[in-house]
Parts: structure tokens; C-alpha cells; sequence
């Protein structure tokens, strides 16, 4: 894994790869390239001994002109301006990648929250929240959790805003609980893109699903909900791994059994139907057909990409591939199906859910899962049409075709204004 790889030079890369495809002027690439605006707040928040900490918050609006900024909010000790303006970018590229009336955004504070008691959470989450209030809303910038938030953060940013502007608006974040207008779907909604582009991808490259033998790295929210779906596609997951260890049965693991598991023990390392176990990067170039990378930013650099035997990767995860790896995945005819697409079934539910609360209306997990199915199915057409009509030489780049061609037509629509 390298860390060296500055996420935001990354989501750069991708966009010039396919501006090559595409005739736009400078100024139209590098509004392309650079967020709207970023919101950089310090937070003084009391501690519970009484004593006063400062912490740094970040909210990235990268680009607007296709709908409301959209994209979560990330507790880690590593959030910083740069890696939230990359997530705010990717969330712009990935609305229009699956055609979403949604601009991208992102927030994030830095913080190790397990240092800290639920009450100090709260106080920093309100604080952060206070900050934010003039720019977001359901119509201006939507927030979600990321890392190391959920439903819990969700509702006090809500609670916060709505207290604030003496209103009810639940359209103002998503991710929230059932009970506080969250969307039936939305726990699974990740993986299950995840799943519905495996599914497509192998049809397109005339691969059968049912032969299929499949590695999974991280097996949190996205992994583990992706392994059981692609499972019950018939295919056969062999290895899983989390921040611990891998798993490894030749004849197919139990994904549902190796989640009860890391949910009892905190890992998946230890589980009994398990013939081996080993580390992180023994999974990530075993020799299998479909990988699916589910942790972290930067996980395969070009040094690991020498290696992967895999022939199809599936990104459940955020820019888990450095531009280096994936010169790398393309030389060696690694098809990589990128994760503006595979994990674009988060933001779309995220969608449908603010959909739901403006209507006041809501809707069963049938309907949402047969939307989620709709959506992802046509962005995969609309990739393969790019991938064939301008012959790009990665779905990364062949996605961000389409995705920028979306954005721009959007901006032109809109004109300048001085
Ligand atoms: P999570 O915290 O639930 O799970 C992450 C998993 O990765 C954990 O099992 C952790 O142990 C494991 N992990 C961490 N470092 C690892 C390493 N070096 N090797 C192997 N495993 C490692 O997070 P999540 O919600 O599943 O998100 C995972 C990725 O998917 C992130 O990149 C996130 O941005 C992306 N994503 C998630 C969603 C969503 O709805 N959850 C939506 C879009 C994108």
C-alpha cells in the first residue's frame, strides 16, 4: 500500500487521461480539475474534564452544475484538504458517471474518534455542523457518512441544522436511520453495485459468473455485502481479508458465516471454515478471476499491480488503484471496472432516500433494489458505449468520458455569469 500517492494529483490524472478523448479548451479542464470552494473551520470543543481541544474541518464543493453538492463526511487522523478535495471530485465524476442530478462534495474532520467518549463526539459534530449550516441543505450541499461516521453522526448533523433553521428538512442529509426518514436499501446499496457491475462486466467480456473464483479485500460495509451477492451469483469466494489478516477455502468460503464471525471476534483472521490464512498482500495477487478491492485509497500501487493475477478487478473501494498501478492493470490487460461506477449504488440509494423525503413518500426495499438495478445497468451500457465509440484504452478512462461529458454540457447550459 502506498501512502506517498497524493489522492488529489490521482483524481487529476484520470480526468487529463480522458480529457485526451475529449476536444475541451483549458479553461474548460481546469474548472474540470479544481473544487468551487473549500470550507477549512477550526473547532474548539469542551472536553468532558473541561479542558478545550482544536480540531481542523474540511468541506469540499467541487462542482455544482449538475444538482445539489453531494458526498459524506469522514472521521480520520489522515483527513486533510487535499484528500477531501480528491473524494469531493470523485463524488462529482461518479453522480455523473451513473446519472444522478447530483453535484460532489465532501467533509471530514481530523480526528481519531476512538480517543474520544460519545458525548465529546457529539459536541464536535454539532460544532462541525454549526460551521456548516449556511451551506448545505436539500438543495444546496447534501452530506452523508464515510468513514468512521453513520447513522449516529447523521442525526445530530441533522438534529443541529434543522434546530437551527426551525424547520424539518430530512432531505438534508442521507444516511440516516429507517426510523428518522433513512431509505429501506441503503446498508446494502454499496455492495450490491458492486455485485450488479461484476454481473455485467462478466457478460460483456463473455466470462461465466458461475466458474468464477473471487478474492475480496476489506470486509466491512462494501466487502462483506459484496461477497454474499456476487456469491449468490454463483461464483466461488475463495479469500477475504480486513485490516488483520486473509481467509482463505479453496472450495468457497461461507460469506455470510465469515461476517457473523468478524462481527463476534472484530476480524475475519480465526474463522473456523477457513484452510488458510495470510497476509493482506498474498490475497491481493492470488490467482484468481474477479478481485475486489473493499479498504482503502492507494491499497494496489504499481508494485502490486506487477503481481495481480487477477483478470477482472471490481473497485468496491474509493481510488484503490494508483494511476500507476493501473498503467500497470492496462498493460497487462487487467480489466479494471472503476469505482465511479462498481460502487456508485451508495450515492444512488443516498439519492433515492432524498428523493423519499422531499415526497414524504416511501418506498420498499423491492422498489429501491429494482431502481439501484436500473441505474447501474444503463451506466454500464453507457460505458461500454464509450469504451467501444472513442476506444479508450481503460473503463476508468471510458467512465470519466462519459461522467465529464455530463458535467460540461451541464456548465454550458448554465453559461457564465460574471
Ligand atoms: P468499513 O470501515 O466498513 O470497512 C473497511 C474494511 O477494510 C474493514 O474490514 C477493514 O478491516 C478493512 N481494511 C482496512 N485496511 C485494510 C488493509 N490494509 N487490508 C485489508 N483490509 C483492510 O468501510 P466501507 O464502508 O466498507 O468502505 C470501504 C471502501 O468503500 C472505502 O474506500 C469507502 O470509501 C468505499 N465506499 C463505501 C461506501 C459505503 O456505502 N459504505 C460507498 C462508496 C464507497
Amino acid at each position: 500500500m502506498s501512502d506517498e500517492v497524493n489522492p488529489f494529483e490521482s483524481l487529476q490524472e484520470q480526468i487529463e487521461d480522458a480529457a485526451e478523448y475529449l476536444e475541451y479548451s483549458t479553461d474548460v479542464l481546469e474548472r474540470l480539475k479544481h473544487p468551487e470552494r473549500v470550507l477549512e473551520t477550526t473547532l474548539s470543543v469542551e472536553m468532558d474534564d473541561g479542558s478545550i481541544e482544536v480540531f481542523k474541518g474540511f468541506r469540499s464543493q467541487f462542482n455544482g452544475d449538475r444538482g445539489p453538492y453531494k458526498g459524506g463526511i469522514r472521521y480520520h487522523p489522515q483527513v486533510s484538504r487535499d484528500e477531501v478535495k480528491a473524494l469531493s471530485g470523485w463524488m462529482v465524476y461518479k453522480c455523473a458517471a451513473v446519472n444522478i442530478p447530483y453535484g460532489g462534495g465532501k467533509g471530514g474532520i481530523k480526528v481519531d474518534p476512538r480517543n474520544y467518549s460519545a458525548d465529546e463526539m457529539e459536541r464536535l459534530t454539532r460544532s462541525f455542523a454549526k460551521e456548516l449550516r449556511p451551506i448545505i441543505g436539500e438543495d444546496r450541499d447534501i452530506p452523508a457518512p464515510d468513514v468512521n461516521t453513520g447513522q449516529r453522526e447523521m442525526n445530530w448533523i441533522k438534529d443541529t441544522y434543522e434546530t437551527l433553521e426551525n424547520t424539518t428538512e430530512p432531505g438534508v442529509i442521507t444516511g440516516k436511520a429507517i426510523e428518522s426518514g433513512g431509505s429501506e436499501g441503503r446498508t446494502e446499496a454499496t455492495g450490491r453495485s458492486v455485485m450488479l457491475t461484476t454481473r455485467e462486466a462478466f457478460d460483456y467480456l463473455g466470462r461465466d459468473i458461475e466458474e468464477a473464483t473471487v478474492a475480496v479485500q476489506g470486509y466491512g460495509n462494501a466487502g462483506s455485502v459484496a461477497a454474499r451477492l456476487i456469491d449468490e451469483l454463483g461464483a466461488s469466494v475463495v479469500a477475504v481479508s480486513d485490516s488483520s489478516g486473509a481467509v482463505y477455502n479453496g472450495d468457497g468460503l461461507d460469506a455470510e458465516a465469515v461476517k457473523d464471525h468478524k462481527r463476534e471476534t472484530g476480524s475475519v483472521t480465526g474463522y473456523e471454515g477457513a484452510d488458510e490464512e495470510f497476509g493482506n498482500r498474498d490475497l491481493l495477487t492470488m490467482d484468481v478471476d474477479l478481485l475486489v478491492p473493499a479498504a482503502l485509497e492507494n491499497a494496489i500501487d504499481a508494485d502490486i499491480a506487477e503481481d495481480v493475477r487477477a483478470d477482472i478487478i471490481v473497485e468496491a473501494a474509493n481510488g484503490p488503484l494508483t494511476p500507476a498501478a493501473d498503467d500497470v492493470m492496462a498493460e497487462r490487460d487487467v480489466y479494471v471496472f472503476p469505482d465511479i461506477l462498481a460502487n456508485a449504488g451508495g450515492v444512488t440509494v443516498s439519492y433515492f432516500e432524498w428523493v423519499q423525503n422531499r415526497q414524504r413518500f416511501y418506498w420498499d426495499e423491492e422498489r429501491v433494489n429494482d431502481e439501484l438495478e436500473r441505474v447501474i445497468t444503463n451506466a454500464f451500457r453507457d460505458l461500454v458505449d464509450a469504451y467501444e465509440s472513442t476506444d479508450a484504452e481503460t473503463f476508468r478512462t471510458a467512465m470519466y468520458v462519459v461522467a465529464i461529458e455530463r458535467v460540461v454540457d451541464a456548465a454550458e447550459e448554465a453559461g457564465i455569469w460574471p
